[in-house]
């Protein structure tokens, strides 16, 4: 049996920065990371972003030193028994913990066809798999108009691929951005040679030799090299659920990060936590988050009492286009826009019953701070008094 003060089940970037947030306060206190992943904690960001524009693979290991904490890969643990604090994975392996950290992330959503080679870009492997596939072929299907649907159409396009893109909204991000955006970056990603299919579904997916069919619900066949589905993902609370725990949309934890056991805590993409500045609970599955709260889980696992109330930051990178945000981006708000030159650098605020709910910086940078304090005041806000309020 394997025994640990601290232990980790999920190994990515929260993963990462709990360690971290471990050794600030406990220098020697042994760590054990369980991991279905086949590599140690690396940052996920590059994998559909700098990769891809000529950044070495070396990138994703920064910041990702684990230290002397012990790390078991390609483990999936299968219940935990928090009466005897003990946990067992798949191969049958005991691990008793003193604090237990459930950082198991998400899971992608997958389409009904079960055909071998349709990529869910998510992990490491996903990025070498692809990387093999476009150095193989030329034409690639993307399914999904979200934040990896953007991004990898960017990044093959860029690599001289040709990329047709299908999606059920009207246009890219359309979940996210105002709409005369939105069509801007139909007529945007097109100018870079990227095929659009909005509001088409798939009606399937065939392999014919090494190729693949999309067949779409408007009646095109598509045939490719490759197909890459980025249609969202769950997250992975089941465990968390069976071992009693409360869940709802991801495991329920207060603001110290503690699940309804207090030994056992949870952070990143599975925690629903509660934010003080936007008053309700939220779930976020971006980078900022997964590192400061896997970093606050890990130093209150040891003993301290860091309330986490951090409103999380995230961003994207759109061929030459790029954002940061704040808050909530939900297009079914108000949205005031202020272009500084349109669709290319501006600020567009996210607005419900007189309250910014979300910033969505646009080619605008070093703002973010000021767009998290905008979000905790009471305002009053009206399109008039948010106009030039955070300068592009
Ligand atoms: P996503 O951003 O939620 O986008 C999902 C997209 O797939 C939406 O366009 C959605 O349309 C569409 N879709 C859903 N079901 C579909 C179906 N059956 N057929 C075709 N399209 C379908 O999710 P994602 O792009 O898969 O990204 C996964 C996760 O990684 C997200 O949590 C994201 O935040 C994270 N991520 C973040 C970054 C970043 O921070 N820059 C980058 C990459 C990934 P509807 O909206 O109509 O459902």
């Amino acid at each position: 049996m394997h025994e640990y003060r601290y232990l980790i089940i999920g190994g990515g970037m929260t993963a990462g920065a709990a360690v971290h947030g471990i050794r600030q306060i406990d220098p020697s206190g042994g760590i054990g990371i369980i991991s279905d992943d086949s590599y140690p904690p690396y940052n996920r960001p590059p994998l559909s972003k700098a990769l891809w524009k000529g950044e070495p693979l070396e990138k994703i290991w920064g910041g990702m030193d684990m230290g002397d904490c012990e790390i078991h890969l390609s483990r999936t643990v299968k219940s935990i028994d928090s009466k005897s604090k003990r946990v067992v994975d798949d191969g049958g392996e005991v691990y008793a913990y003193g604090k237990l950290l459930l950082a198991t992330g998400v899971r992608v959503r997958r389409l009904p066809w079960d055909v071998d080679g349709i990529m869910y870009f998510r992990t490491l492997d996903d990025y070498q798999q692809l990387r093999l596939q476009t150095g193989r072929g030329q034409a690639f299907v993307i399914i999904g108009g979200g934040f990896i649907g953007s991004e990898i159409a960017a990044a093959l396009a860029m690599n001289r691929k040709s990329v047709a893109m299908i999606f059920p909204e009207d246009g890219i991000g359309a979940r996210m951005y105002p709409p005369a955006l939105v069509r801007f970056l139909n007529t945007f990603y097109q100018s870079k040679g990227v095929d659009i299919y909005p509001r088409t579904g798939i009606a399937g997916i065939e392999k014919r030799e090494s190729q693949f069919v999309v067949k779409t619900t408007t009646g095109k066949e598509l045939k490719v090299d490759g197909v890459v589905a980025g249609i969202g993902v769950q997250p992975n609370q089941e465990l968390a659920g069976s071992a009693g725990l409360s869940v709802g949309n991801g495991v329920l934890v207060d603001e110290f990060l503690r699940t309804t056991d207090q030994d056992i805590y949870a952070a990143g993409d599975v925690a629903n936590f509660y934010n003080p500045a936007l008053g309700e609970r939220l779930r976020v599955e971006h980078e900022d988050n997964a590192i400061a709260m896997g970093n606050t889980a890990g130093r209150n696992m040891v003993g301290g009492s860091t309330a986490y109330h951090h409103l999380p930051f995230f961003y994207s990178d759109l061929f030459e286009l790029g954002f940061e945000a704040v808050g909530q981006l939900d297009s079914r708000l108000e949205m005031v826009q202020d272009w500084k030159v349109e669709f290319r650098e501006g600020v567009v605020y996210y607005v419900n019953e007189g309250r910014v709910r979300g910033v969505l910086l646009w080619n605008t940078w070093g703002q973010v701070e000021a767009a998290r304090a905008l979000i905790a005041e009471k305002g009053p806000f009206t399109a008039q008094n948010l106009k030039q309020r955070l300068p592009a």
